[in-house]
């Protein structure tokens, strides 16, 4: 026997979570796309889960993130190139993501169920590397702003939604400036009239992702007040440099400056913010269905090292402290999921009313749950968990993003603060979607009868309701998860949900009560 084989004999590692049927695997995700309408997706669904949770998407899920993009300023004659050199892993799997319609299908063949449908592909492609979702995201989202200008519209949405990574464009976005990324007003950028309705843009932005992105939607100060502008990358657009981020490594985000990059006005002069507001909102969208994938991965990993790893004489997964671990973070991740298809619907319906304000709801609190989520799984793997070479670790790095983007915590309960006074349509189609639960626990019940209460609240001195934002916007994102679960989910979840999250839960991951079917939770939940 050699030296090594009497030392390092591997006993008792877990099996590596690989080759599986994302899609087919995943009840809670398939169960909502028929029920919000995405039936008729279900094809596609299999064949991009099927690819998604290969052994081939994996490894070029970590190779885009270990061979991190590099920004090329200049070529090797000193001329201006700015390009980011990416791993031909990241191409892989933005070319897999554009060739699924990821991108634009809603808008190609605009069905019911086209969004249910796209936001499970956003959901199931996640999976290997959530970086690559933002130019995917991006994209998406720029179309519906786009259609406000009919010429622009014509030239770029063809375009925009072809499934084609060669001669398609993806288009970014770029609002946040130095002294202030929430508050947009503030920014400095100059769009000059150049004549003939164009402008010309001077200025920086301090984030920009996906800075290879053919076209961007740019906000600046025009003399009529902010405005949104559609820019090319090309002359009088350059990438400063590259963030070092925490997560998300796999993405180039970017700072750049606009050296008098023409520009074309997109809505009206000073209506900046109206305007890109049809892309914020869904890109949100896109936040909750994006943080709703990383909880499912973390699961299906979770769960999976549990079943094939042992401690003091049995599996993990038959120890009842771990099995209410994985069961309270798969109840968790199967909230998140419902939410966001049931999202999704609201925009097949164009149901505006339920659209917007539940986006805002479910961002703050889907984005919220997603690290703390993130950080109990990783602890379920324990020692191999934070160590690079498995899946946690990414996971992990990249769960905040989506709470930061698109409206920080404090912003986003601000903006449901907002929409209360200003959108009165929004919170009854929010209430009226939960009362559909009603009768279906008595938690809920008795949650739904409290709701009133709080709101109440926030109608005093705007101090006051400032301060209560964050506990109200999660007392109506709590009562929306649990509505959509007591009715459509089996009822060991719905149960633990009500009993986790409007009972007697815990704060930490892992605090069900007793009573809850931690053992039928974490069956429905294998991966
Ligand atoms: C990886 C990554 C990629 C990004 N990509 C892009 C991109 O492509 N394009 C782009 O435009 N931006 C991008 N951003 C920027 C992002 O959108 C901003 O960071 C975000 O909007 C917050 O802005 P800020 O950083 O200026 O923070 P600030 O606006 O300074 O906010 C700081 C904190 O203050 C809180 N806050 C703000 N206002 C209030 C208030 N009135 N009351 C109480 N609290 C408040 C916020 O919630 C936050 O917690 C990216 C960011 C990251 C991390």
């Amino acid at each position: 026997m050699r030296t090594t084989e009497r030392t390092h004999e591997v006993l008792n590692q877990a099996a590596v979570l690989e080759d599986t049927d994302a899609f087919g695997a995943d009840l809670a995700l398939a169960e909502a796309v028929q029920r919000e309408g995405g039936g008729w997706g279900e094809d596609r669904l299999r064949d991009c889960g099927l690819v998604a949770g290969s052994a081939e998407a994996l490894e070029h899920g970590r190779r885009a993130e270990r061979n991190e993009p590099r920004l090329l300023t200049h070529d090797r004659h000193g001329r201006r190139v700015d390009v980011v050199d990416y791993d031909p892993s990241w191409h892989w799997l933005l070319r897999g993501a554009v060739e699924r319609e990821i991108h634009s299908m809603p808008w190609r063949d605009p069905r019911p169920g086209a969004h249910v449908v796209r936001a499970a592909l956003m959901y199931l492609w996640s999976g290997p590397n959530a970086g690559v979702m933002c130019p995917v995201s991006m994209t998406y989202s720029a179309v519906p702003a786009l259609r406000c200008e009919p010429e622009l519209a014509e030239r770029w949405i063809p375009r925009l939604t072809m499934p084609d990574y060669e001669h398609g464009a993806l288009a970014g976005m770029a609002m946040t400036e130095k002294q202030g990324g929430s508050d947009v007003r503030a920014n400095t950028t100059r769009a000059e009239p150049a004549g003939g309705g164009e402008y010309e843009l001077v200025g920086h932005k301090w984030f920009c992702s996906h800075p290879m992105c053919d076209v961007f939607l740019v906000l600046a100060q025009a003399p009529g007040g902010l405005s949104c502008f559609l820019v090319q990358r090309g002359p009088g657009f350059e990438i400063q440099r590259l963030k070092d981020k925490l997560g998300t490594r796999s993405l180039a985000s970017s700072e750049v400056e606009f050296h008098g990059a023409p520009a074309s006005l997109v809505g009206e002069e000073g209506r900046g913010v109206a305007t890109i507001i049809e892309m914020v909102t869904h890109t949100r969208l896109d936040c909750v269905v994006g943080s709703a994938a990383g909880m499912r991965r973390a699961v299906a990993e979770a769960v999976s090292h549990a079943r094939t790893r042992s401690a003091f004489g049995a599996p993990l997964i038959e120890q009842p402290a771990m099995v209410n671990v994985l069961a309270d973070l798969a109840v968790e991740a199967e909230a998140a999921t419902a939410a966001g298809l049931r999202l999704a619907r609201a925009y097949d319906e164009a149901d505006d009313a339920l659209r917007r304000f539940a986006t805002a709801v479910m961002k703050y609190w889907v984005c919220k749950r997603a690290t703390p989520h993130a950080v109990e799984a990783l602890e379920c793997l324990g020692g191999n968990g934070f160590v690079e070479e498995g899946p946690m670790a990414r996971l992990l790095r990249d769960a905040p993003l989506n709470g930061i983007w698109e409206g920080s915590g404090n912003v986003i309960a601000l903006d449901v603060l907002r929409a209360l006074s200003r959108e009165p349509e929004g919170l009854p189609a929010f209430l009226a979607e939960c009362e559909l639960g009603r009768g279906g626990d008595r938690r809920l019940d008795a949650h739904l009868d409290a709701l009133p209460v709080e709101l109440a609240e926030l109608a005093g001195e705007p101090g006051a309701a400032q301060w209560r934002a964050r506990r109200v916007v999660e007392q109506l994102a709590v009562a929306f998860q649990a509505s959509l679960l007591v009715r459509h989910a089996p009822a060991a979840v719905a149960d633990a949900f009500c009993a986790g999250r409007l009972g007697e839960g815990g704060r930490a991951f892992g605090t069900l009560p007793a009573g809850v079917d931690g053992q039928g939770i974490v069956a429905r939940a294998l991966p």
